[in-house]
This record gives structure tokens, sequence and C-alpha cells, in this order.
């Protein structure tokens, strides 16, 4: 027993430098996870220094505020994102192709310029091109009859005939 208690600073010493060991492997293990983390969720390395001092001079809690804090997407993901809403926009002002040749048209053509199919008809009121399949102009709220949609137009003949509906 005495012998337990002469030795009793030595055991003190042994536990405080493992318990001492644990926290700093803790602390290094908390600010190299901050500095990983806010490095893939900001470019500013303001953003990175702040944080990583932040949470080695309070550990806990500075982690628990950087938590809060952290901007809430990865660039990764920011940058998944803008990618995703460059296809919608893209799908939005991508040009049409003419179903007849498959030739980029522009959304005013009312004919396919390389094979004459016929792609939107104007407007009555306002003169504007609109979808065959359309029964109400959306520029100017006039009803229009919608038409058919043609298959392919085989000459430039055949075509213009389907525009002449009188000669037919
Ligand atoms: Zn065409
Ligand atoms: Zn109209």
């Amino acid at each position: 027993m005495e012998q337990i208690l002469e030795r009793f600073p030595f055991y003190l010493t042994i536990l405080s430098t493992v318990c001492g060991g644990i926290t700093v492997a803790l602390i290094g293990g908390m600010t190299i996870w901050t500095f990983r983390d806010i490095r893939a969720r900001s470019r500013d390395p303001l953003a990175h220094i702040l944080a990583t001092i932040l949470v080695l001079v309070v550990p806990i809690i500075g982690l628990v505020v950087y938590l809060m804090l952290r901007p809430q997407e990865t660039l990764a993901e920011t940058y998944e994102r803008s990618l995703e809403q460059e296809a919608l926009l893209q799908a939005i002002e991508e040009p049409e192709a003419c179903p007849g040749c498959g030739q980029r048209v522009e959304g005013a053509y009312l004919y396919c310029p390389a094979c004459h199919t016929r792609l939107k008809s104007a407007c009555p009121a306002c003169n504007r091109a609109l979808h065959l399949r359309w029964s109400l102009c959306p520029y100017c709220g006039a009803s229009v009859t919608p038409q058919v949609v043609e298959p392919v137009a085989l000459s430039a003949e055949s075509a213009l005939e389907e525009e002449l509906p009188a000669e037919v």
C-alpha cells in the first residue's frame, strides 16, 4: 500500500500525459477536419484561417459555432447546381430543330429554310410565330385554329401547297 502511495505522483504523471495526449489529438483532429471542411465550402483564404483558428482556440464550442455558421453547400455542390441550372437554361434557349430535316431553326421561323417544312403559323392578329398545336396566341390572346402538324414535306412544292388551302 505504501509502495502504491509512493508511486502515486508517477501514476498521476502518466494519467495526465495520456489525457493530454488524447486532448491534443482530439483538438488536432477537429482543427484539421475544420480546415478541410471550410476549404471544401469556401474559396476565401481568410475564412479558412478564421475557422481553423476558432476551432483551435475554443475547441468544442468553436466547432459547434463553426458548424452553425459554415456555408451550407460545398463548392462541389454549388458547382453541380450551377451546371444543372445552366442545362435548364440551355434547354429553354436552345434553338429548335426542324422536324423535317433536323436543321436548326429559330423560334420565329414559320418555315424551315432548308426543306420548307411548315414549322409555325403566324398569329392572325399580331403576326407572331405560334406553334401549330396552339389554339390561343400567348402574345395577344387571339384564338387561333390549331393546325395538324404535317409530317415531312417532301419538296418545296408540297410545302407550298399546304400553305395555300384555297388552291387545294
Ligand atoms: Zn427542315
Ligand atoms: Zn397574337
